[in-house]
């Protein structure tokens, strides 16, 4: 299997490319840099990357990929801006962006086969399900990733289908669930253990996740349905000192880590009210 040879060369933190803000992490998004110049390889992008240049636009994703190795430019918990979606739009600001390189003196081939071998990876570890990995193309119209848009060596099912190998049994999918009267979005999340940014991304279709009719079908992501504790739960660990939570900031990073920013947000509410005596 391909090594994934990973190197973090980090924007620093405080430039305009690096806004840090909270990514919930439920989406892959794959490009290709466009750039077909000799010596446009993943080196020459986290420099560009560092630079003022792209610190003005601003512009930044997660990691690139060429023939030989692989960079990370940002921290996957960061949200990035590569997806012309706008600074809220679903790819920015919850997916991990990649960008595929394309100089003309690298093996394209051998690029692919090291970005399948990364977006599996990341599937795995951030319990993506595989329908979430998706074209730039999807967020704003872009023709992005092009060549593999064209079939050029593969298509996008291909591309999608050499992860699902490496993923295997393993592989993350959805189930889908009948709304019921009484039903709402909050509701069926914390029924099915997700969180509802999960819910909301796994179900597009759904614009106000305040109007779901009865016999409509949502589409449950159980690659992220582990059983989880509830944010009662984890609220009365952290006021006990129980558990692995840690303080502040770590704490956040790690509640957000565990169940996303609302799961977050809503421990933390939690806290202030047991803490208020209620
Ligand atoms: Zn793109």
């Amino acid at each position: 299997m391909t090594n994934l040879n990973i190197t973090q060369d980090f924007i620093p933190q405080g430039r305009r490319n690096r806004p840090g803000q909270p990514n919930p992490m439920l989406w892959i998004t794959i490009h290709e840099t466009g750039n077909t110049s000799r010596g446009a390889n993943a080196r020459a992008h986290a420099s560009y990357l560092g630079g003022n240049d792209a610190a003005a636009i601003p512009i930044a994703w997660h990691y690139t990929t060429d023939d030989r190795e692989t960079i990370q430019h940002l921290p996957e918990n960061e949200t990035a801006f590569h997806a012309g979606d706008g600074a809220n739009g679903i790819g920015n600001a919850q997916s991990i962006g990649i960008e595929m390189c394309i100089n003309s003196d690298g093996n394209f081939s051998q690029t692919i086969d090291r970005t399948v071998a990364l977006v599996a990876d990341i599937c795995r570890r951030r319990n993506i399900p595989i329908e979430n990995i998706v074209p730039h193309n999807r967020w704003n119209g872009a023709n992005c990733p092009r060549n593999i848009r064209a079939g050029n060596p593969i298509n996008w099912n291909a591309f999608i289908g050499r992860v699902r190998a490496i993923l295997g049994a393993g592989t993350p999918s959805q189930n889908t669930y009948k709304v019921v009267r009484g039903d709402t979005m909050t509701g069926i999340a914390q029924r099915f253990g997700v969180t509802l940014n999960a819910l909301s991304a796994a179900n597009p279709q759904i614009t106000n996740i305040d109007r779901i009719n009865v016999g409509q079908a949502i589409n449950i992501p159980t690659g992220v349905a582990t059983p989880r504790k509830t944010v009662e739960e984890v609220a009365q660990e952290i006021w006990r000192g129980q558990g692995d939570w840690g303080n502040d900031p770590q704490r956040k990073q790690r509640l957000i880590d565990y169940g996303g920013l609302e799961f977050r947000n809503a421990v933390q509410r939690r806290l202030n009210e047991i803490a208020a005596g209620r």
